[in-house]
């Protein structure tokens, strides 16, 4: 299977020879949060920034996101530190915004099967990030992608983010073998999330080196400045310190899978 490389931007691609190490918050919460993590990655010579303003909570009690206004915040930081951003679209309506100040859309996946959603994304020219839907098979994975591209847009990158299982002491199931799958039938790249796949920090570095093993093009990582105050997913974001060991061993694993790291 010929792979598709997905240009972010004239120098940024994923899906080539390096490993792509997305990291952010689960949500933008402020700019002080946000700036300290976008320092992080540029210390770490990265490129991309990943933070929610629009949050697809499973409690309409639960923190929603800033809206446009962590948008701002987040294209302020990414051009302080040269960073490209990636922030997830969650309605139709939201999909110029999203477009105006990200770099690549991300679908989340409660949004996987949802079509004008996908036929939005497919009509505009930014790279779309599709997590898989938590109870979706490959093929239906699969056929979300099409509803993508039929509409013009083949800039699409995979994500697999852990499915639902009959296990409880995990948030979700790491897919692994749909990652395997992937890399062999589908000429997309294909990203891990150990951090939604797992939902607990001590369990992100080892299912990150796990996908990336299966062969995953990069990972998607939530990491905070203090994960005990996220107002979302903190059980499961990286401190600061831990994103810097993270980093270490995404660059052993890529160079042990014969790549290097963006
Ligand atoms: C996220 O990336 O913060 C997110 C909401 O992910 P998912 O759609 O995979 O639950
Ligand atoms: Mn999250």
């Amino acid at each position: 299977m010929k792979k598709k490389e997905i240009s972010l931007s004239p120098d940024i691609t994923i899906g080539g020879d390096a490993t792509s190490l997305i990291l952010g918050p689960c949500s933008v919460e402020s700019y002080e949060q946000t700036r300290t993590v976008g320092a992080l990655i540029h210390k770490l010579g990265l490129k991309i920034i990943r933070g929610g303003a629009f949050k697809p909570r499973t409690s309409p009690h639960a923190f929603q996101g800033l809206g446009e206004e962590g948008l701002e915040i987040l294209r302020a930081v990414a051009d302080e530190f040269d960073l490209l951003v990636v922030s997830e679209a969650l309605g139709v309506e939201h999909v110029p915004l999203i477009a105006k100040y990200a770099d690549m859309i991300q679908i989340g996946s409660r949004n996987m099967q949802h079509f004008p959603l996908l036929w939005a994304v497919g009509e505009q020219e930014k790279p779309v990030m599709l997590k898989r839907g938590f109870m979706s098979t490959i093929e239906e994975w699969l056929a979300a992608t099409e509803h993508i591209s039929t509409r013009g847009n083949e800039q699409i990158i995979l994500c697999e983010r852990g499915i639902r299982t009959f296990e409880t002491a995990t948030r979700n199931t790491l897919d692994t073998s749909a990652i395997s799958l992937l890399k062999q039938t589908c000429p997309y790249p294909v990203l891990g999330d150990p951090s939604h796949a797992t939902g607990r920090a001590d369990l992100v570095i080892p299912a990150a080196r796990a996908a990336l093993a299966a062969g995953a093009d990069g990972l998607l990582v939530e990491i905070h400045p203090n994960p005990l105050e996220a107002l979302s997913d903190g059980a499961q974001s990286l401190t600061l310190a831990q994103a810097e060991e993270l980093f270490d061993e995404t660059t052993r694993i890529a160079i042990a899978m014969g790549r290097s790291i963006a």
